[in-house]
C-alpha cells in the first residue's frame, strides 16, 4: 500500500525575525542582520510572540493539541548556513500534536507543528559560495502530518485544503511553500528533500511512484534513501544516505524560557471547503463553483456572507463570480449596484462592471437587457413555421447571429435565450 507523508516548511507572516527585530521584508543581501541572527557568541535570542500566537492559530486550525507550555531545542548541525552551529527548534513540546486535515473523502493525521528559525541562504557561484543572512531567523513552523495520503489526487485535495487554512490565516502560500515528501510503496520509506511549489510536490510524486514501482516489478528491493527533485528534468535523483533524526544533536535551549500557551489570542480559524458545502446544502446551489470561488479569496467570501440573506444566492455567487473574473474588489455599495443590476437582467461585461466601479448609473434601458432579447427572438420565431428552426442548427445559427448584429448583444447569452424558448415550444 502506497503511503505519502509530507512535512511543509512555511513562513509566518510576521515584520520582524523570530528571536531578533530585523525586518522580514529586506531586498539587498545582508540589510536586516543583528548579531542574534547572524549567531554571534553571547547574543540572547528573543521570542517573536507574534509569531507564537500565529503558529498556535495554524496549531488550533490543524485541530491540534496544544501543550500548555511549550519549549525550544538547539537542534546541532554544522553547516555555513548557521555559524552559531545550531538551529532553534522544538522536539517535545512543539507547537501542536495531534491534528487533523479533512478534506473531500478523506483525512490526514497531523503529527506535529513546531516552530523554527529559517538558516541563512546559499548562494552558490562557481569559485565561491555566499551567504545571505536576510532569511536567517525568518520564523517558519514545519507542519508534519502522518503518512495517511494514499494517493495523487489525495495527495492534491490534501495540499489544497492545507493551503486554504493557511491562506485564511494569513501565510503567504503562493511564496515559499517548501516541503519533504515521504513515499513509500513497500515497507522502505525514500524521502525527497526541499520540494518548492504544489505543482513540483505532485510531479515529484508521480515519478517517484513509477520510480518505486519499477524497482519492485524488477524484483528488487526499494533502497530508503534521500533524495531530490530534479524540476527540470522532472525527476529525483539520489542525493545521499538517510540521515535519521538520531544523528543530530539535540540539546535544550538554555537562552529561551518555556512559554504558557494560555492566554495566547488565537485566531479563529477559517475551513472554506466546509463553508462551501454548508451553502451548497442550505441554499441548493453549486458547491464546487462556491469552493473554486472561496478557497484562496477572502473577499469573494465576505462578499458572500454580506449578501446572503439579503438576495437570491444564485445572484450572489453569480455576482462573486463577475468580481472574480473581472479582477475587482468592490466596497459592498458598489457590490449591491451589481447585484441589482444582475436582477434588471442586464447582460454584465466588463463595460458595465467598470462603469459600476466607477460609480457611473447603469442605465438598463441602453444597455442589452434579457426581456428584449427574448422580444425578439419571440418575433422572429412567431414568423416561422415550428418545423422550420426545430433541431435546424443552420436557422438557429442565423437567428442568433440576427439578433447579435442587431442588439449588440452577447452570442453565448443569446445562445441561451434562444435554446431555452426552443426547448419550450
Ligand atoms: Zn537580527
Amino acid at each position: 500500500m502506497m503511503r505519502i507523508g509530507l512535512e511543509v516548511h512555511v513562513a509566518l507572516p510576521t515584520k520582524t525575525k523570530l528571536f531578533c527585530s530585523c525586518s522580514t521584508s529586506a531586498k539587498e543581501p545582508n540589510t536586516s542582520i543583528c548579531p542574534i541572527c547572524m549567531g554571534f557568541p553571547g547574543s540572547k535570542p528573543m521570542l517573536n510572540k507574534n509569531a507564537l500566537a500565529i503558529a498556535l492559530s495554524i496549531s488550533n486550525a490543524l485541530k491540534c493539541e496544544i501543550p500548555k507550555q511549550i519549549s525550544f531545542v538547539r537542534k546541532v548541525y554544522f553547516y555555513p548556513d548557521l555559524p552559531k552551529s545550531y538551529q532553534i527548534t522544538q522536539l517535545q513540546r512543539p507547537a501542536g500534536v495531534n491534528g487533523s486535515v479533512s478534506y473531500n473523502k478523506g483525512k490526514v493525521g497531523i503529527r506535529r507543528v513546531q516552530i523554527e528559525e529559517d538558516p541563512a541562504k546559499i548562494i552558490r557561484e562557481e569559485e565561491y559560495t555566499l551567504v545571505d543572512f536576510n532569511r536567517s531567523g525568518i520564523p517558519l513552523v514545519e507542519i508534519v502530518t502522518e503518512p495517511d495520503i494514499t494517493d495523487e489526487e489525495s495527495l492534491r485535495d490534501f495540499i489544497s485544503e492545507l493551503k486554504s487554512i493557511l491562506y485564511y490565516l494569513g501565510v503567504d502560500v503562493e511564496g515559499e511553500f517548501k516541503a519533504d515528501l515521504n513515499i513509500s510503496l513497500a515497507e522502505q520509506r525514500v524521502e525527497i528533500k526541499n520540494v518548492t511549489g504544489t505543482k513540483n510536490l505532485i510531479d515529484a510524486t508521480r515519478y517517484e511512484i513509477e520510480r518505486q514501482t519499477s524497482v519492485i516489478n524488477s524484483g528488487q528491493k526499494v533502497k530508503p534513501e534521500t533524495r531530490s527533485y530534479n524540476a527540470e528534468k522532472m525527476i529525483t535523483e539520489s542525493s545521499r544516505e538517510k540521515e535519521s533524526d538520531e544523528e543530530y544533536g539535540y540539546i535544550f535551549e538554555p537562552d529561551l524560557t518555556e512559554y504558557d500557551t494560555d492566554g495566547i489570542n488565537l485566531e479563529k480559524p477559517t475551513y472554506a471547503s466546509v463553508m462551501a458545502a454548508e451553502y451548497s446544502s442550505k441554499y441548493n446551489v453549486d458547491g464546487t463553483l462556491i469552493k473554486s470561488l472561496i478557497m484562496f479569496d477572502k473577499n469573494a467570501l465576505a462578499k458572500l456572507e454580506y449578501a446572503k440573506d439579503k438576495h437570491n444566492m444564485k445572484t450572489v455567487i453569480n455576482a462573486v463570480e463577475l468580481l472574480s473574473r473581472y479582477k475587482k474588489d468592490f466596497s459592498n455599495e458598489k457590490f449591491e449596484e451589481l447585484l441589482k443590476t444582475i436582477e434588471m437582467g442586464a447582460y454584465i461585461d466588463s463595460t458595465v462592471m467598470n462603469k459600476i466601479e466607477i460609480g457611473e448609473k447603469i442605465d438598463i434601458n441602453k444597455g442589452v437587457r434579457i426581456e428584449d432579447i427574448d422580444a425578439l427572438l419571440n418575433s422572429i420565431l412567431s414568423g416561422m413555421k415550428k418545423e422550420e428552426y426545430k433541431d435546424n442548427k443552420k436557422v438557429f445559427n442565423f437567428i442568433v447571429g440576427k439578433v447579435v448584429k442587431e442588439k449588440k448583444a452577447n452570442p453565448k447569452l443569446v445562445a441561451e435565450r434562444l435554446k431555452a424558448i426552443i426547448d419550450k415550444v
